[in-house]
């Protein structure tokens, strides 16, 4: 079966790749749909340090075709959209409800491609073993992966459309809806409008928030953050980002920041963007060699909390699931969001578009 895999650095391709038989807690997924997210490049360019070859992709849904022996939450024709930040349920961070720290599926094990036990389920043709991303390796026509990482939904659900639940809008949401706890009547600065930025502006929305800033540098990304909910829009490059924010808060500052860039001196605008006890959530991925800096005697006097958040912030099955339904009663609009659709050969445009800025999220669907 066709799979994207990464080989080397800036070197990346679609193969014939073999996929093993489901273990006894794992299911197998023919794969509708694979949103290509920024993380995706990242392994194409090195910035994420994952052993190759790797199957890419971690945004996804697809239908179960097979279970393993053990396996009793799911059955064959089961719609699900995939889960990159599973939960056991069972383990000590579970138990303590820290499902997003799960000790079962451990993060950096799927950062490195590998299942929880250290094992790989794809092969390529000469036999040599490749990872899968996220232990989800989805940008390919099948995949096989624990069954703790898929999510059952409604099989009228459109799945080229909900897909992206699975990677940008739950995190972009979850920054907004569970870290950020926005309440309504709250304000809400979010830096860089990209897959992630328009669904925190999304999940700000979906929580009632009065004044929602949208800061970037694409008037094109600013026109779809209006779109999806922000009430008013920065221009970065042009305007000054802090002092609008200030002055459209009445010299207060904004109950929460979100940075989506991953830039440290964005970062640094957030924090200076918010109240007294607000909050900046980083969201964006900075290169691990890089740091923020804050003066430590504003963040004494002013008590602002800064604080990073990944995946959903919360439980992310129970959170995709939360929302899907949201999709389906038209609060969370993805169809503005997935701007093209991708046959798998031809992943290289897409990869393109996707660094030129072309989509709000492209996808790569399968027949
Ligand atoms: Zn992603
Ligand atoms: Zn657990």
């Amino acid at each position: 079966m066709k799979a994207v895999v990464v080989t080397g650095i800036n070197e990346f391709g679609v193969e014939d790749i073999e996929v093993l038989p489901p273990q006894a807690s794992e299911v197998r997924v023919k794969m509708k749909a694979c949103g290509l997210c920024m993380s995706d490049h990242h392994v194409i360019s090195g910035a994420m340090p994952t052993p190759l070859p790797c199957v890419l992709g971690h945004e996804g849904a697809g239908v179960i075709t097979e279970v393993g022996e053990r396996v009793t939450r799911f059955a064959e024709g089961d719609a699900v959209i995939l889960n990159f930040s599973p939960a056991c349920g069972k383990c000590d961070m579970c138990e303590r409800g820290l499902g997003l720290y799960c000790s079962a599926h451990p993060t950096d094990m799927g950062l490195a491609g590998l299942q929880a036990d250290g094992s790989h389920r794809h092969q390529r043709p000469d036999g040599e073993a490749a990872g899968a991303f996220m232990a989800l390796g989805c940008m390919a026509e099948e995949t096989v992966i624990h069954e703790d990482r898929v999510v059952k939904v409604d099989s009228g659900v459109d799945l080229t459309r909900a897909c992206v639940v699975s990677c940008g809008v739950m995190t972009g949401a979850g920054a907004a809806i569970n870290t950020g706890a926005v309440r309504p009547g709250d304000s809400v600065a979010v830096f860089g409008c990209g897959g992630v930025g328009l669904n925190v502006i999304q999940g700000a929305r979906i929580s009632g928030a009065g004044q929602i800033f949208a800061v970037d540098l694409s008037p094109t990304k600013l026109e779809l953050a209006q779109k999806l909910g922000a009430t008013h829009l920065i221009n970065g490059g042009e305007q000054d980002a802090v002092a609008q924010i200030m002055a459209l808060t009445g010299d207060m500052g904004a109950d929460l920041a979100v940075e989506c860039v991953g830039a440290p001196a964005l970062m640094r605008q957030a924090y200076d963007s918010t109240r007294k006890l607000g909050m900046t959530v980083v969201v964006g991925v900075a290169p691990p060699d890089q740091d923020v800096a804050l003066n430590a005697f504003d963040l004494l006097l002013t008590g602002k909390c800064v604080c990073g958040h990944k995946a959903s912030g919360a439980h992310s099955g129970q959170f995709i699931a939360s929302l899907v339904d949201h999709y389906q009663a038209g609060r969370l609009d993805l169809d503005t969001l997935v701007s093209r659709t991708y046959a798998i050969d031809e992943v290289q445009q897409a990869v393109d578009d996707l660094l030129n800025n072309v989509n709000a999220r492209g996808v790569i669907v399968f027949d």
